[in-house]
């Protein structure tokens, strides 16, 4: 035996590492990133802010400045605070290593509907949960029962709705979460993963103090700081007492503290962004839609879906033209020949239309 046969995990071994694809020079639309830099005058603020950060200490293991601010201007309801990770990705991780126990006959049970976001399954399995996914209706709306059976056979520790879902777009029906998390009860916990929150204006954040099992994540990557790494999420202090004690110490650096905080100050600038993309949003839905042979799911998000007659040609196609979308018909039938393109600035907008006229014209 090798010595990575003597100790990497078999599961481990046999899977092929999160690939992210090589994109310089490439008209970028397939992460669902904000186009927009924040205005050069705060940029000249934020370099004078960073020189000021002492990179020789520690962070302050409390972030209680940062954590105060995101409460006050992110709808946190009073007397419930945050938990913060290095993206959310990272939340979706400590999550699973708080629930993972392994006292129980067979591994506790994350839940999710699929497809979605694919952190939720990989970090259940490294963390040793079983993964249960449960399909969504050809709508990708929520099959109801289908869930509540899944919810009384495996009694999920945890169940992640995305709210809006990635990578369909749009927002589960608010009664069913409701549904959803009534039935889990004090057998699990319902995490509200609302990464696209800015672009859906609706959430349960207001609404943390009903449901002692629900969960509120976000993050400010779709909000256009994808690259500082900062996750955040609320609970009853209950819960985040537990989830806390899992947080590696310093898992936010100071850089990313005080970036965050001095954004959050000029907070306006990031919704006027978010605004923008909102409505390009609706233009591009709309151009989209009047493609022959295009069809355009709704979306509450920074992206939309779309299906053509061959999604795999269409982005071969583009890729010769320097256009970076996503094929994400592999990820699951449901999204057979389905396409997720970013909605980001009108002149990139109009160029991907452009190109993508050519490539199905062609
Ligand atoms: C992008 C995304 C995230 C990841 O956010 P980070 O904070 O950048 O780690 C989480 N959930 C969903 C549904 C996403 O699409």
């Amino acid at each position: 035996m090798s010595l990575i046969e003597n100790i990497i995990r078999p599961d481990v071994r046999a899977l092929s590492a999160y690939h992210v694809g090589a994109s310089e020079g490439f008209l970028k639309l397939d992460a669902m990133e904000n186009p927009y830099l924040l205005p050069e005058a705060l940029r000249v603020e934020l370099g004078h802010r960073l020189s000021e950060v002492a990179l020789n200490r520690y962070p302050v293991p409390s972030y209680t400045a940062l954590r105060v601010a995101l409460c006050e201007k992110m709808g946190v309801p009073n007397g419930y605070d945050v938990m913060l990770g290095n993206g959310s990705d990272e939340l979706i991780s400590l999550l699973t290593v708080a629930c993972a126990r392994r006292d129980l006959a067979t591994p506790a049970t994350v839940m999710a509907p699929i497809p979605t976001f694919v952190m939720y399954s990989m970090f259940a399995q490294f963390s040793g949960m079983n993964f249960a996914g449960v399909l969504l209706k050809d709508d990708f709306s929520l099959d109801m029962p289908a869930m509540l059976e899944a919810i009384k056979q495996h009694q999920p520790a945890i169940v992640f709705l995305a709210y809006p879902n990635n990578p369909t777009g749009n927002l589960f029906a608010e009664n069913d979460i409701v549904e959803i998390l009534r039935t889990v009860g004090d057998t699990g916990i319902v995490v509200v993963d609302e990464a696209y929150q800015p672009f859906a204006q609706t959430s349960f954040m207001p609404r943390l103090p009903e449901f002692p099992n629900l969960v509120v994540m976000r993050t400010v990557s779709k909000l256009g700081l994808a690259g500082v790494r900062l996750g955040y999420m609320s609970a009853s202090a209950e819960l985040l007492e537990q989830f806390e004690k899992v947080r590696p110490p310093y898992n936010v650096n100071v850089l990313t503290q005080a970036t965050v905080e001095f954004v959050l100050e000029n907070l306006s600038v990031l919704d006027e962004q978010a605004a923008w993309l909102r409505e390009e949003r609706g233009k591009q839905a709309a151009a989209l839609s009047s493609l022959a042979e295009v069809e355009v799911f709704p979306s509450d998000a920074n992206f939309l879906l779309f299906r053509v007659n061959d999604a795999h040609q269409v982005f071969e196609k583009l890729i010769e033209r320097k256009v970076l979308i996503r094929n994400v018909g592999k990820i699951h039938s449901l999204l057979n020949n389905c396409l997720r393109v970013n909605i980001s600035t009108p002149e990139e907008n109009h160029q991907f239309l452009d190109a993508f006229k050519a490539c199905v014209a062609a």
